[in-house]
């Protein structure tokens, strides 16, 4: 097998589509005993559902999850701020924003990819260079294999990147996270909308995942977190309704996390070895795109492999996506300090603000957002600086 692929998450598994579609042959090597993604639900945007439809699993995704036409700005009793409507792009890309259940995308990339390429309890510990050049690979269960291609698609503490590439730097953005999904049916009005409500320090999201089931999730800045409590603890101000919702959820779907991002950085290439997704560009949850930029380089390695060697789109992968990559990391960093304003009057200037805000600032964003980069995939850089 030519490609070792050490993560098998999202990033990890739409690579193995690509290169299946290349007819490059791989191996995905997964950590954990089990595909069984932790995180509950997840929104995947319009730019990774045309990557989707590329690799020819748009309509199994699409079947399997609830679309969001809107996106809905509220403060915490749930009065709007400010109200996007994403049937323009809908109709223009002939695709629409889904939400989905972690597990749900998972088992659609899984049957995509095979599960005879995918080899699971395969912790990947250590790395060394053969004579030959091959990467020689060990696991934490003291097996090994070698490959002559490695591409590190195993996340925000990527083995990958610390075996082989320059350190790189982890921050916290002192944000502790909850996430739940429970069987539930949201009110008509928010049946294709994602919903986000800010409040001083907290705020809470949530969008149907399927008919029956909802995904919520829940931000509190760090300082104001108080071990072993729960999420009723600081959604007083919320309608009774959602607390009601919340309260209802199994502890055992609930997930707790702290928020972290990864500084942006610029090599994410070397010699045969490649990282993607959030082991190159990790991103704060704010904009909903990290699991969309993983998809998102995926395309852009495919499109290359069309018309060029498996290492040369390796090699110029990078300078293509680096860009919209680190404005992601960038624009999500702020966004989640915003929406995370205590004082009253910083609270008050934001809400007017967004309630203010030119609808056309707004689609521009997300045009941006939405659209792959065609013209660097058709023109890459010749030599690149990785
Ligand atoms: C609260 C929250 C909400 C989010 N919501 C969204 C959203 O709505 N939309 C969106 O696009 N993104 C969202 N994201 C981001 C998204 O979850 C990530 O960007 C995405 O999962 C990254 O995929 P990945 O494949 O690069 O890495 P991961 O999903 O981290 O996958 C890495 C895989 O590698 C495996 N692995 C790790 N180490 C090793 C090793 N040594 N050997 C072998 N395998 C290993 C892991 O077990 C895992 O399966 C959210 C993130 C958070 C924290």
């Amino acid at each position: 097998m030519q490609v070792a692929i050490i993560g098998g998450g999202i990033g990890g598994l739409t690579l193995a589509i690509a290169l299946k579609k290349a007819g490059i042959s791989f191996v995905v090597y997964e950590a954990t005993a089990a595909i069984k993604p932790v995180g509950a639900g997840i929104a995947i945007a319009n730019n990774a559902m045309q990557v989707f439809r590329h690799l020819g699993v748009d309509q199994a995704l699409t079947d399997r999850g609830m679309r969001i036409s809107t996106v809905l700005l509220t403060d915490m009793e749930l009065g709007v701020l400010d109200q996007t409507h994403l049937t323009a792009f809908e109709q223009k890309y002939q695709l629409a924003n889904i939400a989905i259940h972690r597990s749900a995308l998972h088992q659609v990339l899984v049957e995509a990819v095979g599960e005879e390429h995918i080899q699971l309890n395969k912790r990947l510990q250590g790395i060394t260079i053969e004579d030959s050049g091959m990467y020689h690979l060990e696991f934490e269960d003291q097996t090994s294999a070698t490959h002559e291609y490695v591409i590190g698609a195993d996340g925000l503490r990527s083995r990958v990147r610390q075996l082989l590439f320059a350190p790189s730097t982890l921050r916290n953005a002192k944000q502790v996270c909850w996430r739940g999904v429970l069987p539930y049916t949201l009110p008509a009005t928010y049946a294709n909308a994602a919903v986000e409500s800010w409040g001083k320090g907290k705020r809470l999201g949530f969008v149907q995942l399927t008919e029956q089931q909802v995904y919520w999730y829940f931000l509190v800045d760090e300082d104001r977190y108080k071990p072993h409590t729960t999420v009723e603890e600081y959604i007083e101000d919320c309608p009774l309704w959602i607390q009601a919702m919340i309260q209802q959820t199994d502890p055992m779907a609930i997930h707790c996390d702290r928020i972290y991002d990864l500084k942006p950085f610029s090599n994410w290439y070397h010699n045969k070895a490649c990282l993607l997704g959030d082991a190159a560009h990790a991103t704060t949850p704010n904009l909903g795109q990290g699991a969309c930029q993983a998809i998102e380089d995926v395309y852009v390695i495919s499109k290359l492999l069309e018309r060029h060697s498996l290492e040369e789109a390796l090699q110029q992968f990078p300078p293509i996506r680096r860009s919209k990559a680190h404005a992601i990391v960038r624009d999500s960093w702020t966004l989640g300090q915003i929406a995370q304003f205590r004082h009253p009057l910083f609270v008050f200037m934001r809400n007017a603000t967004f309630r203010l805000l030119p609808s056309f600032i707004k689609k521009q964003q997300i045009k941006k957002m939405f659209e792959l980069n065609e013209v660097a995939i058709a023109n890459p850089k010749p030599k690149t600086v990785d």
